[in-house]
């Protein structure tokens, strides 16, 4: 039986041992952390439940895949939420709700935009078309070299080359005439690791898969219990947990992986080692390759890094649902600077998650758990956060004039992880919260492959490898790297 050793409890690292589990493999999964989830993860504090990272997703059916390739029926029951989010704008009281329901949308932008239904139609089944035309062919895909990458993209219709060249903002701007609209569908771009005013019009398919194939769901009793059902598999299977296991380096080789070595000096052998720590830092930090050295991994762009504060608060907070997005006045500023200042953004803009709007188990009776979400400068641009407490001050104090409810007298529990925590606590590269950007020079064959340059039994799952980032893309992830696996041990065996 070969024996495999994943690195990492993250998404990426359960799927994969979840694919693996029914073939024959005999699976130990190493982590840093003392829980497994990795970013997945979740906080129990004084009677309150908060998602830790993650707070909803889209194209829920990559789960269905999932549970069925491991041959169990999908034991999660997800939740659509509707609206999908709603919006806040700075001096506006009243939110845009969003719904995927175009004509009841349409009612939301009245004296704002004219006849949305119809261009939003037009807007997305552009976005859909690309979606489709690579879903398959392209981002479901391992590649041989980038060779083989080109001619796949080579098969997509000519039609979509134009969005290549156009900006995502540049696209908006030609469909819908208010700022307002435009600002809020050009939101997805900063989820890439970019702003729209630099990223290609086809992540438009982004406002296609919220608005138009999937939507946005929430899994009842809260994100991780995507985990702890996936655990509850592998342990009935008989696969390994070794928690506080951090791998710091690699032991002896010979074009392959022998063994690699943890933080205690102990030795973990195996015939195939899968990483999920992020694909290129992993080669840089722990395989030492000089392709990924610091000077190198900091010049590759990194998507935005979390703020987070997790509250416990007496009294209901009736203006909230469960997603809610507040928005400054200076958004083109904002964009401009947000990725490299080095100071705590003057007017943050940010998201609040409070699943105790739609699910009671997570707060006690009368109270609401309030998860909020600043996406802030990566740890290469602002390295110190000793000013985390007035920061998340000045966050409540906006959220409390914007919702009219003094948060701050009301607070029961409360918790922050800035961009330094986020880093020591799962080894996110300088504090970026979902890995390596996806310009088009970090995706496809150009992002950090699944199966490792020099050793031939070291593979990579996750984030920073292909496809890319987000839940649902990281259970591809697991999905391709499994295809390489069983087809390289296929044909050695
Ligand atoms: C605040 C936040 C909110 C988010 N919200 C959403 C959302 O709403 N929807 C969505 O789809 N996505 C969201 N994401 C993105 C999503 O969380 C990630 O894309 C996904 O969880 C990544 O999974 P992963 O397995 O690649 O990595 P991780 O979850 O980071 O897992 C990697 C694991 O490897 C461990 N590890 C690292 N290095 C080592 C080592 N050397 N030795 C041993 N163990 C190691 C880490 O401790 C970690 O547990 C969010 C992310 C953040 C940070």
């Amino acid at each position: 039986m070969k024996k495999v050793i994943i690195i990492g409890s993250g998404l990426g690292g359960l799927s994969t041992a979840l694919r693996l589990s029914n073939k024959g493999y005999d699976i130990t999964v190493l982590e840093k952390h003392s829980t497994p989830g990795g970013r997945l993860n979740t906080i129990e504090q004084d009677g309150f439940r908060f998602d830790m990272g993650p707070s909803f997703m889209s194209m829920t059916y990559e789960f269905d895949d999932l549970f069925k390739s491991a041959g169990v029926e999908n034991p999660l029951i997800m939740k659509e939420l509707d609206p999908i989010y709603q919006v806040f704008f700075e001096g506006r009281e009243k939110p845009f709700r969003i719904f995927k329901d175009l004509n009841k949308l349409e009612s939301e932008f009245v004296g704002i935009e004219d006849n949305l239904a119809e261009k939003l139609e037009k807007y997305l089944n552009k976005g859909g078309e690309f979606f489709h035309d690579t879903e398959e062919q392209v981002v479901k895909s391992n590649y041989k070299n980038k060779l083989n990458y080109i001619l796949k993209l080579s098969k997509v219709p000519k039609k979509h080359l134009p969005y290549l060249y156009r900006s995502m903002w540049k696209e908006l701007e030609n469909t819908f005439d208010s700022e307002e609209v435009r600002v809020i569908f050009s939101l997805v771009a900063f989820f890439l690791g970019s702003t729209p005013f630099r990223t290609p019009s086809i992540y438009s398919l982004l406002n296609y898969t919220e608005l138009k194939h999937n939507g946005y769901w929430s899994v009842n009793n809260g994100m991780y219990t995507i985990v702890r059902e996936i655990v509850k598999i592998l342990e009935s299977r008989n696969v390994k947990f070794e928690f506080n296991t951090e791998i710091v380096r690699v032991g002896n080789n010979n074009g392959k992986v022998a063994q690699m070595i943890d933080q205690n000096g102990n030795s973990w052998e195996a015939d195939i080692f899968i990483s999920n720590s992020d694909a290129a830092a992993f080669r840089g930090k722990v395989l030492n390759r000089s392709e990924y050295n610091e000077k190198k991994l900091d010049d590759m762009h990194w998507t935005l890094a979390p703020f987070t504060i997790y509250l416990g608060v007496n009294g209901k907070l009736d203006n909230l649902i469960h997603h809610n997005y507040f928005l400054g006045d200076n958004f083109r500023e904002y964009a401009n600077s947000i990725f490299t200042t080095s100071v705590s953004p003057k007017k943050p803009y940010y998201y609040v998650n409070a699943s105790s709007r739609s699910d009671d188990s997570c707060a006690p009776e009368g109270c609401e758990n309030i998860f909020i979400l600043c996406p802030v400068p990566d740890l290469r641009f602002k390295k110190n956060w000793s000013d985390k407490e007035e920061f998340a001050d000045k966050i409540i104090k906006d959220l409390s004039s914007r919702v009219s409810f003094n948060i701050s007298e009301n607070i029961i529990t409360r918790k922050i992880l800035a961009p330094d925590d986020w880093e020591g606590m799962l080894n996110l590269y300088r504090g970026s919260g979902l890995g390596l950007a996806h310009d088009l020079n970090q995706v496809g064959a150009f992002r950090p492959k699944n199966k490792d340059e020099k050793f031939s039994n070291l593979y990579y799952v996750g984030a920073s490898t292909t496809p890319g980032t987000g839940l649902p893309m990281v259970v591809i992830s697991s999905k391709l790297v499994t295809e390489r696996i069983e087809n390289d041990f296929r044909t050695i065996q």
